[in-house]
């Protein structure tokens, strides 16, 4: 990596504002933002249009021989197909946070991360980015906020949608969601220890945004 390269990592639970943060940083900065999340959503559907059950470990390990899960222009991409519009539903969500938990499906999804930070600057958001895919990034920031205020977040992004869903079904979405993210076996949610915790319950995205950009 040249000496210029730096890399910002963002780790916290579900509707935290993590991916507008980082959008909005990785404009600012002109640098490159990578959306891990989507990685593991891509998969999630996958298996989702397929029926493959989530506790099927070997169609799995097989099912990612055969998948290719990349970014073009932005757009998450499905075996050369984009998906960025069908992977925001509650149920790929859950997909996504089901097959996360499988050994197997991080060790391919970290290592093609890893290649993606390797040669430029780069943002990245998701689970263990901090922990796993980047330790020594330069910059390490753990964002969260209230579950309440997370799924009223997340609640007005799925009815501007079009979802049909309810507050209280996103909140216990969004509290099943933390608790599998945070108790599976394999790189759980967890603040790394140098790791800068930003509580954004009462910060607005801006204020987020300057807080970053301040220190990079
Ligand atoms: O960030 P987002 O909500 O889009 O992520 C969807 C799911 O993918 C998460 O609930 C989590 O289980 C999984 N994930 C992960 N590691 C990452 C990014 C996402 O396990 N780095």
């Amino acid at each position: 990596m040249s000496e210029k390269n730096f890399q910002i990592a963002i780790d916290g639970p579900s509707g935290a504002g993590k991916s507008t943060v980082a959008k909005a940083i990785a404009k600012k900065l002109n640098i490159e933002y990578i959306d891990t999340g989507a990685m593991y959503r891509a998969l999630g559907l996958k298996m989702l249009n397929l029926g493959i059950p989530m506790e099927d470990g070997p169609q799995l390990h097989k099912l990612l021989e055969e998948t290719e899960i990349d970014f073009q222009n932005g757009e998450i991409m499905l075996d050369g197909q984009v998906v960025s519009h069908l992977i925001r539903t509650p149920e790929v969500s859950m997909a996504a946070s089901d097959c996360s938990a499988f050994p197997c499906v991080r060790k391919q999804l970290v290592a093609a991360q890893q290649k993606m930070g390797e040669s430029k600057s780069v943002i990245m958001d998701g689970r263990d980015i901090c922990s796993v895919v980047f330790p020594d990034a330069q910059h390490k920031y753990y964002i969260t906020a209230t579950d309440e205020e997370r799924a009223r977040r997340r609640y007005k992004e799925l009815i501007e949608k079009g979802e049909n869903t309810t507050f209280e079904e996103t909140l216990a979405a969004i509290r099943e969601r933390d608790y599998n993210d945070s108790h599976r076996a394999a790189s759980p949610l967890k603040k790394a220890d140098d790791a800068v915790e930003l509580d954004t319950t009462d910060m607005t995205i801006e204020e987020v945004v300057e807080y970053i950009c301040s220190r990079v």
